[in-house]
């Protein structure tokens, strides 16, 4: 059985992969699992029905991680070795992000629990929900009763590089860098919430506005990131900012290999989409090298993200999630080969 170790808990990047189960769908069409997760951290792409035999596979086809979570996995588990530890780190001044990433249909939003669109019962829940449920019991904590703060929340979208309010009916909003780096959502929505369940609440909010309305400019959420923030702030007069948690819910890798299309805002969106991925690589390289440069710029994904990829105390995790069946291996083997670059 896995354990929390301190190991994990000091680390500043946390790579992990999550293996979903096959669906009925590709049960029905007798879909083959090609995808074994033989140990804690190891994960094995292979022939159909080949035996996991690990002394045969090809270095290529073999995966190392800090987890590797298989079908059986839950929800809870997958948290606890992920998002739980940062959780904490923002309550000692951390800026701390945890991204879902993978093809569309792998699991990201079942694993951010930001299935809320109210036609569904949730009852699996995800790691914004668990998460919002730790910090108030931190919050309410004595440990950390002197430090007088309130949690605030944000929920947006980015776009086709543009940022749109999840929190405020989809408003547009700009971003801007001021002469100190300084990079500021304009006008975004910051809600005060007192309990996880207000929390919740928003993320409820935020997931229908997400997927209502939309037009064939924004036919599929597939298609943007989604970032929902827990934000802590002093009780003084400025409300400083002590820590925050960015929990990202990222547009579907798969259109980085979609090449074919001809039709052109397919190809701006997939140009935008491949740029952000991207930057997103090399911010969290960089952050993992402790290095002074990290290209925020690259894209407006790592610009709103930019205060999490600097500083000593920024903690980052991310979780890449594969589908198991031989039809999505491509784009498996894309989605391991990019949470291997990152770290
Ligand atoms: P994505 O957000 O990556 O496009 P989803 O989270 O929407 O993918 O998942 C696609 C479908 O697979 C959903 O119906 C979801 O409930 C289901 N699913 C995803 N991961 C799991 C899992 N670990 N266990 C059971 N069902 C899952
Ligand atoms: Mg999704």
């Amino acid at each position: 059985p896995l354990s929390t170790t301190d190991h994990i808990e000091s680390q500043r990047i946390c790579v992990c992969v999550r293996k979903r189960p096959l669906n009925k769908q590709e049960i029905n069409k007798k879909e083959i699992d090609v995808v074994s997760v033989p140990g804690k951290g190891t994960l094995l792409v292979h022939e159909p029905k080949q035996k996991v035999d690990l002394t045969k596979y090809l270095d290529n086809q073999i995966f190392h991680f800090d987890y590797s979570f298989d079908e059986t996995a839950t929800n809870d588990l997958v948290y606890k070795f992920t998002a739980k530890p940062l959780v904490q780190s923002i309550f000692e001044g951390a800026m701390a992000t945890c991204f879902a990433y993978g093809q569309t249909g792998s699991g990201k939003t079942h694993t951010m629990g930001g299935d809320f669109t109210g036609r569904q019962q949730n009852s699996a829940k995800g790691i914004y929900a668990l998460a919002a449920h730790d910090v108030f019991t931190y919050l309410n904590h004595r440990r950390y009763a002197n430090l007088d703060l309130s949690a605030y929340v944000s929920f947006f979208e980015i776009y086709n590089g543009k940022v749109f309010d999840l929190l405020n009916k989809k408003a547009k909003l700009r971003v801007l860098e001021d002469d100190r780096q300084q990079v500021q959502v304009v006008g975004l929505e910051e809600v005060y919430v007192s309990s996880a369940e207000e929390v919740i609440k928003m993320i409820q909010m935020g997931s229908a506005c997400r997927t209502s309305g939309q037009t064939s400019a924004n036919a599929n959420s597939s298609r943007s990131h989604a970032i929902l923030q827990i934000v802590l702030r002093r009780n003084d007069r400025a409300t400083t900012l002590l820590g925050k948690f960015s929990l990202v819910d990222l547009a579907g890798n798969e259109r980085g290999t979609d090449v074919s299309s001809n039709d052109r805002s397919t190809l701006v969106e997939t140009a935008e989409i491949n740029r952000s991925l991207l930057a997103l690589k090399e911010c969290i390289r960089s952050l993992g090298m402790n290095s002074d440069h990290i290209p925020f710029r690259m894209s407006t994904l790592t610009k709103v993200l930019r205060d999490s990829f600097i500083g000593e105390k920024s903690r980052t995790c991310m979780i890449a999630m594969v589908s198991p069946g031989m039809a999505s291996c491509e784009y498996t083997m894309n989605t391991l080969r990019y949470a291997d670059s990152v770290y």
